[in-house]
Formats: C-alpha cells, structure tokens, sequence
C-alpha cells in the first residue's frame, strides 16, 4: 500500500524538536517506522479507575467517565471473528476491570480462543463488587500484568497511594492460591515496574531476580515475569517533569540511550491499540496524544480492515524515544 508522505508530530507539551525522532531512525540506517502486521489488538476499555497514581499517562481516576459502550466493544468482536491473525486482546485501562461490560469482553475473547492479557492494579479486587474478579480472571486463563513498581511499601505508596501496597500484597496472595504465578498452572502473573523518577529502568533479568527473592521471603509471593517499562514523557509524568523543571533533561537522556537495536521490536509494529470511544491508534501512548493513525487508514474500530493497517506507516513523536532508549520499552518489557 502506498503511504503518503507524513509530517512530523511536534509533542504537544514541549518545546524540544531536535533531534527528531525520525531523524534518529534515519541516522541510524532505518527507513521510516512501518507496521508489520496486526497480532495484537490492546483495548483501552476507559479511563475510570479507582486509583490516582502519579505517573498515569491515561490522566486515570474516579473521576473520569470515558468508558467503552457494548456496541463498541461489539464491534471488537466482530473484528476477531473476521480477522484470525489476531491472536491476543490485551485490555487495558483505567483499570480495565471498573468497565461494567468488562467480563463480557474477556468472556467473548475466550470463547474466540483469543489469548486474554488483563493490565490489573490488583487494588481494584476490593472495589466494592468487584470481588469476584480473582476467580474469574483464573476460570477464563486471563494473563495478568499488574503494576508494583517497588517491592517497598513507601515507595509503592508514594507513587500510588496510601495503603495500595498492603493490598497489593494480598491481591498477589490471592492469585497465588488459585494458581497464578505457579509452575503447570497456565496462568500467568506478571509484575510491572516503572521508575519512580526521571531515570531509565535499571535491567530487567536482575530486577526480577530482586523482586522474586525479596517478595517470596517478605510475602511467600511467587510471580513469572518482571516486566520493566520506561516512563513516557507524556500527561502525569510529563506534568511533574515540568514542576520540576526537567523536561529537556529526560528527553536528553531518552535521546542519549537511543538504542538502534529495538526499533525492529517496538509495539507498534505488531499491534493496534483501540480507545475506549472505538478510534483505532499505532499504540496507548499516540492514543493519550490524540495522535491519529496515518491519514489514508482506517481510523475507528468500525471500519477496521486489516489489510490496509498491516504495513501502514507509524506516525511517531518525539515521545518514541521512550521506547527506544536503553533495552527499550514495551507494555511486554524490554525489546533487546
Ligand atoms: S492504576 Fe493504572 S490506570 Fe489507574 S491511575 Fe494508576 S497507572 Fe493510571
Ligand atoms: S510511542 Fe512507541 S509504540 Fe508508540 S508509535 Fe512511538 S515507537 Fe511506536
């Protein structure tokens, strides 16, 4: 498919434009980011959540009303049953699970034999009426991906709030005895860390090392996967980088650790992400900006249609270079 030639984005909440992120693929050797299929389709369900934390790109909290409709997430259904090559949902949020039609879209994924990822903060068990997600996510093999970026009580709850470290402690107690994290049971529990500041994460393969010693001896927690993500210069963390005058410094550090070796692993390559009112993005994070897909592709959920989105070209931002710096970064992890 022929793609037309694509203006830069210009980052909406900062001045830098040098160098661009386009122009760092290119001094590097790449040609311009192009998808190379669609495997994966990450459903931003809505913005509600019961928590607040600090660094949120999606601006999430009790607050918020955005939420998917059950026409829109229809649609998504019907997209799956068109579409075989998508072989995973990974639903997202807010706290996905606050979504009131949020056990109907896991429910019709699996009976579509879709592979489930719920991206849960694990506080949204004790969600008055939300206590049956525990068994519910079990019964359906959804995969977890929770939040907990420090095995430390202070820092958890400097980050996300009072109190959400104790009940992350007992959410992941839960999960352990209905088998998640556990050799043999197919039900995966993967944690997610994100620094606390204006740094990249340290490596993953010894972070995860930390967490699983200082977890199971504080805790008798068990999970599989230590997921490290770098945070994005954009909404809740962008806003802090700029109360304390650090903008032009993180983006400096982002740019410095550009690693060549990711961009053939970044998310967008392989995914499409939908937002909670059903517009189709290259990923979560051009979704928060409001940045569309390429102007001659499908643009919502209704007129999705795989050919003409396998291939497409990405529209980047100077924000991209929070998936490339250092090991990279993806809602799966590190790329390298
Ligand atoms: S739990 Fe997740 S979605 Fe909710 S405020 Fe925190 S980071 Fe945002
Ligand atoms: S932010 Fe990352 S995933 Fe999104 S378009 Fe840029 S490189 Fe791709």
């Amino acid at each position: 498919m022929p793609h037309s030639p694509l203006p830069l984005i210009s980052s909406p909440t900062s001045m830098r434009s040098t160098p661009s992120f386009q122009e760092a693929l290119a001094s590097h050797g790449h040609q311009p980011l192009n998808a190379k299929s669609v495997t994966t389709l990450q459903v931003n369900v809505g913005k509600v959540c019961n928590q607040t934390c600090h660094h949120c790109h999606v601006d999430a909290g009790p607050q918020r009303t955005e939420s998917m409709t059950k026409a829109t997430i229809d649609q998504i259904i019907d997209v799956l049953d068109r579409t075989p090559q998508i072989l995973t949902v990974d639903i997202t949020g807010g706290a996905p699970e606050m979504n009131p039609h949020f056990e109907y879209l896991v429910q019709q994924c699996r009976i579509r034999n879709r592979h489930v990822i719920d991206r849960c903060n694990l506080t949204v068990f004790y969600v008055k009426g939300k206590s049956h997600l525990p068994e519910f996510l079990a019964q359906h093999q959804v995969e977890i991906v929770a939040s907990l970026p420090c095995y430390q009580e202070s820092n958890v709850d400097q980050q996300r709030g009072k109190g959400v470290f104790d009940r992350s402690m007992s959410a992941l107690q839960t999960l352990n005895t209905l088998g998640y994290g556990k050799e043999g049971t197919n039900l995966a529990l993967h944690l997610v860390y994100n620094p606390l500041g204006p740094t990249l994460p340290p490596p993953q393969r010894e972070l995860e090392e930390d967490y699983k010693v200082e977890l199971m001896s504080r805790y008798g927690i068990q999970f599989n996967r230590l997921l490290t993500i770098t945070n994005m210069p954009i909404s809740r963390f962008l806003e802090d980088l700029q109360e304390s005058d650090q903008v032009d410094s993180y983006y400096a550090l982002l740019e410095k650790n550009f690693n060549s070796v990711t961009v053939e692993e970044v998310m967008c390559r392989s995914l499409i992400s939908v937002g909670w009112d059903g517009r189709l993005s290259d990923c979560d994070f051009n979704q928060m900006l409001d940045i569309p897909l390429q102007s001659d592709a499908p643009q919502w959920i209704g007129d999705f249609n795989l050919p003409n989105l396998e291939n497409r070209r990405i529209v980047v931002g100077p924000h991209c270079f929070g998936c490339t710096a250092g090991s990279g970064s993806s809602c799966g992890g590190t790329l390298t």
